[in-house]
């Protein structure tokens, strides 16, 4: 079907730019915001800081003025209290033709202060009884792209074609929950609230119609996530791992360096714990940086070898997963264990040594990126994998696990990164959560200090002080895609200096741009100590060891984010040493950097931290971050913001499915159906299930 009022052109555009390809797209395309348009104001009441406003007025002298790029429309607007400057630099030859002097308009727009005069860029002026229903009440605003713009597809001719598309459809929109929850959940029905987000009837039913959405959103993503967590627990098996043996014992009595934590050695009785139960361990390990979680994912391996078993480990980057793989080698020397490192840059010659080799299970560990999950790994005989640092890995990519062998292998993630429950009930929905809330003995808290820009010299002192006694030291630039170019130079510019001011050290660099090879032999100069300065971006940012270095720059630090900055510094502060974190920023600070700093030099807890971060952000901002590792798109829930929802979604759901596990329950076909339509749309795992 055709949306009325919709050309092949615009039906390109829609679906090129915002992937509306039906009128059930187009329908489920939402307002972002809604402006009140019940209220006009009068010119003499405006200013320069209001939103969107309506004024009734005329226009008189429009007129074209400036050449080239500097053309532009302007014209007064004027009602009996006074008059405003109006002003356009878009679809000049329309505007001129389009508003006539002496008639009446209603004017819609947002006014700025510009200078000490106040003017409205392109509003919207309407003669009042062009007026249609529901664009006088309160009145939804759509997102929309240049791309969209140019065909008159802005906020106001999106409104249009859903209001034509929404009179066409005579009967009401077929209903997507069923009675029972809608009555128990107090929801208003499908149809309703899709007639209301995009045209409120009153505020009232704007909030109940927004209410219904979310929640459905919700409850379809926890009844997708508990019905995968029900299905995995009643028919996968998991392997049962029986005893503590040799691999496990040798280890620990000959080889572990230091004495466990207590936290480490409650994780691992937990681990044990999970893994000997006959079902499949499903663990989420949250601990802040340089809680020892490198310890854990090996012991655990470990106990998967003793029962017959591999072991995989897991990590986001080259980098740490050839760090991870260095390390653990060094670890289990002597105990002729062998173990394997399979990340993109292996050479396909020694490759095809490798994967025979882990197919045959010869050997023990292997350890990698992305690489290690591909269909092409084939394992003898998976029995655990830890995956490392990867806070979005949620149930649509642990699926991919699952297929690994007979039953699905253990699966314990790790975290520095400590996620709000009601997020972690989402993403991960059927994880178990241990915590290590203890840091190695004999750690000093990092000392972090706050140092502008221009005073910068006492900074390069601080750093000489510590590589004279002979440790090591970091130099951190930020780099961030939008302005690449530029931060590259920043780096380069900054690793000269660095080399000038400190020409009896040396110095190499680190960052994203750089080859895999070339990125992993310089960052194996500083692990190795050869390097005394390593000046790098933020690819030094997660597990990075070094225990050496104890002294951190972190340059610009005003353009990182508080999570972000504190993952840098667990960069030092891993040996027994006093360790320094230096934030250099310029003099001019919003309120809210200022805060971030002022955080960072307070406290060394990963978790305030992280919640402050949230509160500073806002959950506007974390959106796309945290779509990821979710089934379903969300188009208006907000996984921070809607917490308590999520808990009544989730609780709906588990209602549903502890009385229905299959969905085969008459009034639940529906939800089944749903369900399905979802999964196949967003290409997830139902197939799993189904
Ligand atoms: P993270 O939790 O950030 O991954 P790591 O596993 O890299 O932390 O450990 C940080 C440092 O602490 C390493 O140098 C490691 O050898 C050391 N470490 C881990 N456990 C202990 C322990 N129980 N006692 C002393 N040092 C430890
Ligand atoms: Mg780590």
């Amino acid at each position: 079907m055709y949306l009325p009022g919709v050309g092949p052109k615009k039906a390109e555009i829609l679906k090129t730019e915002i992937n509306v390809v039906s009128w059930e797209d187009m329908l489920y395309y939402f307002p972002y915001k809604y402006i009140d348009r019940s209220h006009i104001f009068k010119i003499r009441e405006i200013n320069g800081s209001m939103p969107y406003i309506q004024l009734r007025g005329k226009i008189r002298d429009i007129q074209t003025i400036g050449e080239g790029r500097k053309r532009r429309i302007t014209a007064t607007f004027f009602d009996e209290t006074g008059s405003i400057e109006l002003v356009w630099f878009q679809m000049i030859k329309q505007i001129s033709n389009l508003y006539k002097p002496g008639t009446e308009y209603i004017l819609f727009g947002k006014p700025t202060l510009f200078g000490d005069k106040i003017n409205i860029a392109h509003p919207e002026l309407e003669t009042e009884n062009k007026f249609y229903e529901g664009e006088v009440g309160v009145q939804g605003q759509y997102n929309s792209t240049e791309k969209m713009k140019n065909v008159f597809l802005h906020s106001r001719g999106i409104h249009k074609i859903i209001k034509q598309l929404l009179e066409t459809i005579k009967t009401p929109l077929e209903e997507t929950l069923n009675e029972q929850i809608i009555s128990k959940a107090h929801l208003i029905n499908l149809d309703s609230a899709i007639r209301n987000i995009h045209f409120p009837k009153s505020n009232d039913l704007l909030r109940k119609a927004r209410y219904r959405l979310k929640f459905e959103e919700l409850f379809y993503l926890q009844l997708n996530i508990l019905r995968i967590t029900k299905y995995r627990e009643k028919r996968l098996g998991g392997f049962r791992f029986s005893q503590v043996g040799e691999y496990f014992n040798n280890f620990y009595h000959r080889n572990l360096p230091f004495q466990l934590t207590n936290a480490q050695k409650k994780v691992i009785k937990e681990i044990r714990r999970d893994t000997n139960t006959g079902k499949q361990m499903n663990r989420l390990l949250q601990g802040d940086v340089g809680s020892g979680k490198t310890l854990v994912a090996l012991l655990s391996v470990l106990i998967a070898l003793d029962n017959g078993f591999q072991g995989a480990i897991m990590a986001p980057t080259e980098i740490l997963a050839t760090q991870h793989y260095e390390t653990i080698s060094e670890l289990l020397k002597g105990l002729n264990i062998e173990i394997a490192l399979l990340t993109g840059s292996i050479k396909k010659k020694e490759r095809e040594i490798i994967l025979p080799k882990i197919k045959s299970g010869e050997i023990k560990i292997t350890i990698g990126t992305h690489a290690l999950i591909e269909e092409t790994v084939d394992f003898g005989n998976l029995g655990l994998v830890v995956i490392d640092e990867q806070h979005r890995f949620g149930v649509a990519q642990r699926a991919k696990l699952w297929k690994k062998n007979t039953n699905p292998p253990h699966v314990l993630v790790m975290t520095a990164t400590p996620i709000p429950r009601t997020l972690a009930m989402t993403i991960y929905g059927d994880l178990d959560v241990s915590i290590i809330d203890e840091l190695p003995p004999g750690r000093k808290p990092i000392q972090t200090v706050h140092v502008y820009d221009k005073k910068r010299q006492n900074l390069y002192d601080s750093v000489r002080k510590q590589l004279q006694q002979g440790r090591q030291a970091y130099i951190v630039y930020p780099l961030i895609e939008e302005s690449e170019k530029i931060d590259l130079q920043n780096l380069t510019e900054g690793f000269q200096k660095i080399k000038e001011i400190f020409p009896e050290y040396k110095v190499c660099m680190v960052h994203g741009k750089m080859k895999p090879a070339e990125k992993e032999t310089e960052m194996q100069k500083f692990v190795s100590g050869e390097v005394q300065i390593m000046v790098a971006t933020t690819v030094i940012e997660v597990g990075v060891n070094v225990p050496n270095a104890s002294i951190m720059v972190i340059e610009n630090a005003e353009r990182f984010g508080l999570s972000q900055l504190h993952q840098l510094r667990g960069r030092v502060g891993r040996g027994a040493d006093q360790s320094y974190c230096i934030l250099v920023t310029k003099y001019e600070l919003s309120e809210n950097t200022r805060r971030r700093i002022a955080i960072m030099t307070e406290t060394n807890d990963g978790f305030i931290i992280a919640e402050e971060d949230l509160k500073l952000r806002g959950p506007g901002d974390m959106d796309g971050t945290q779509q990821s590792g979710i089934a379903f798109n969300l188009k208006i829930a907000n996984l921070v913001q809607d917490g308590e929802l999520i808990t009544l979604a989730r609780h709906f759901a588990r209602e549903i499915l502890d009385d229905d596990p299959l969905l085969e329950k008459y009034p639940n076909k529906i939800l089944k159906n749903q369900l399905y339509k979802l999964n196949t749309q967003h290409q997830t795992a139902w197939f799993m299930i189904s």
